[in-house]
């Protein structure tokens, strides 16, 4: 069986711990082996001194042609690459365009954002600021290129999007970038790594690959390094408390959980277009990538009157999908399994759990036969709708708050129509990445805003007269903030050039008026 080597120090490097297997979630058929390598500290090192200060000497547009040349690279290798995300992540070739088109597109966003930015080695933040009336000396903010390494520890449901996504950002800001696709999916951004080395188009040091699991890696990283993670709750807390991050101010970003609403509003009527896109909204944020997006929709909330014609409708929806679940494979299938068997586990634990406080109105969590799979074989999961009476919905006990099962799972939750209630209930899910609001009533829209804003990264408003041309809310795009406040991490990630400082160091330089517009080119 292949084994999956890791690229650090500027060659590939095989592991010499126990070996863990990737499989075919479909079919669970072995597709290769990853054996984390050593030499962390090394690799740490090679990427601050040969590939920071060589990104650095570059400018803005510069790297930003970089990413422009990644992008024309990974694209003419495209179809492969969709194959095999098909084959390692269980995904249909939707899901696939998802995740492979979504890094391309963040390579291609921020190679056209360096476009707009300046030659210099740095980024001015406003104006100068005058300190004292009657004196010339002034504040210039910037953003300088920290100089460390930044460490990307990304999710299984992403392997592509997550890792070109997040180097797109460092490698503009002018960081190096080790990146560590989680292990169950890695097939993918290991391929997608060999491309990048083969070709050569980056200096020394610019891009690592660590395959298996992180080791010992933070106890190697210090106060100029970025750790950008992606993945559950625990393991932020575990890295949070990490000796690196609590003693040397290592700068740790984590997008974690998040139990993202819709809310319908109280003016949504049947027979609408709104209507229909809240409920195309709702089958696409359940099913796609088998409801393993941290931007999924987990909980709906809908005015009592009106959520049973809802609930009818999107479980319609739903049954199609799950007459359609199987081997991605297959072409007729249009949803596919989870990633792993332990993801599997997890979900029916979940819907367990959540049951104990919601009933199921669609789908059989047990359901063991699907389309085009050999019986017994995948880790599939069929979409599961749950209901909560109107009384339990604003239970701030209740499991459907507190729980994201990371699956073709979502609970209905009834409310008042109020937009009070709702943001009530919203903030029951403690932070989250993005909520939705379905509503042509301006004054429920101003209230959501200002009401549930605060509890969120994104807030995606859609009313009758956009709803044509309206997305759905669990895509992520490049220009837009991505990250949520609590439970969602706290972390930020994308939202175009307010992305790149997360790899940049703020610094106010304080001088003459004259020195600083010479040195730095700043208005005062
Ligand atoms: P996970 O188990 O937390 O793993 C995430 C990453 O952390 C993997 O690369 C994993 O490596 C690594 N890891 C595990 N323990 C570590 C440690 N002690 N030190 C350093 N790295 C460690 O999460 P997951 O199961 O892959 O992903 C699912 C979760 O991610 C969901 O909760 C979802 O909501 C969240 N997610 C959030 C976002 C977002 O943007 N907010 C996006 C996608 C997913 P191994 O795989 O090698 O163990």
């Amino acid at each position: 069986m292949r084994v999956l080597d890791s690229y650090l120090s500027g060659s590939w490097k095989s592991g010499s711990a126990a070996p863990a297997t990737v499989v075919n979630p479909a079919t669970e058929a072995p597709l290769a082996s990853v054996a984390p390598a050593r030499e962390l500290a090394d690799a740490v090192g090679f990427g601050r001194d040969r590939g920071g200060p060589a990104l650095r000497a570059l400018s803005f547009r510069q790297r930003g042609a970089l990413l422009a040349d990644l992008a024309k690279l990974l694209h003419g290798h495209r179809e492969a690459l969709l194959d095999l995300s098909v084959a390692s992540g269980g995904n249909t070739r939707g899901d696939a365009k998802f995740d492979v088109d979504g890094g391309l597109g963040v390579l291609a966003a921020y190679a056209e954002l360096a476009e707009t930015l300046p030659e210099s080695a740095w980024l001015l933040e406003g104006d100068a600021a005058v300190l004292v009336r009657t004196s010339k000396v002034r504040a210039q903010h910037l953003l300088v290129p920290r100089h460390g390494l930044a460490v990307h520890i990304n999710a299984f449901n992403f392997p592509a999007w997550g890792m070109l996504g997040k180097a797109a950002v460092a490698l503009l800001a002018g960081m190096p970038v080790l990146a560590k696709p989680a292990t169950s999916t890695s097939a993918l951004a290991h391929r997608i790594a060999e491309l990048i080395v083969d070709a050569k188009l980056l200096p020394p040091g610019a891009f690592q690959l660590l395959m298996g699991p992180a080791q010992d890696l933070l106890d190697h990283l210090g106060p100029q390094d970025v750790v950008a993670f992606t993945g559950g709750a625990e393991t932020a807390a575990r890295l949070r408390q990490h000796p690196a991050v609590l003693r040397h101010g290592l700068r740790l970003n984590v997008e974690a959980d998040s139990l993202n609403a819709v809310v319908l509003g109280p003016d949504l009527a049947e027979g609408t277009l709104l209507w229909d896109l809240a409920l195309r909204d709702a089958t696409i944020e359940l099913t796609q990538k088998t409801g393993q997006k941290c931007t999924a929709t987990r909980r709906l909330l809908i005015p009592e009157a009106i959520l049973p014609a809802f609930r009818d409708a999107l479980a319609e929806r739903l049954a199609d999908t799950a007459s359609k679940t199987g081997d991605p494979a297959s072409k007729a299938v249009k949803m596919g399994p989870l990633s792993t068997a332990q993801q599997l586990a997890d979900a029916r634990s979940g819907v367990a759990r959540l049951q104990q406080h919601a009933r199921i109105v669609h789908g059989d969590p047990q359901r063991h036969a699907f389309l085009d799979v050999p019986a017994g074989k995948g880790f599939f999961l069929e979409p599961i709708l749950l209901e909560a009476d109107p009384a339990r919905a604003a239970d701030p006990h209740a499991s459907f708050h507190a729980l994201e099962v990371f699956g073709p799972v979502a609970t209905l939750l009834p409310y008042d129509g109020s937009a009070s209630a709702a943001a009530r209930i919203v903030a029951l899910g403690g932070g989250s990445l993005v909520s939705t609001v379905y509503s042509d009533d301006r004054e429920f829209v101003a209230h959501a805003v200002t009401d549930i804003g605060p509890q969120l990264g994104r807030l995606v408003l859609n009313d009758e007269k956009s709803a044509a041309g309206a997305f759905s809310p669990g895509g992520v795009f490049p220009q837009a903030n991505h990250g949520g406040p609590g439970r969602a991490g706290g972390g930020a990630e994308l939202g175009g050039r307010l992305g790149l400082e997360l790899y940049m160091q703020r610094l106010a330089v304080q001088g003459g008026a004259s020195q600083l517009a010479r040195l730095l080119g700043s208005k005062a």
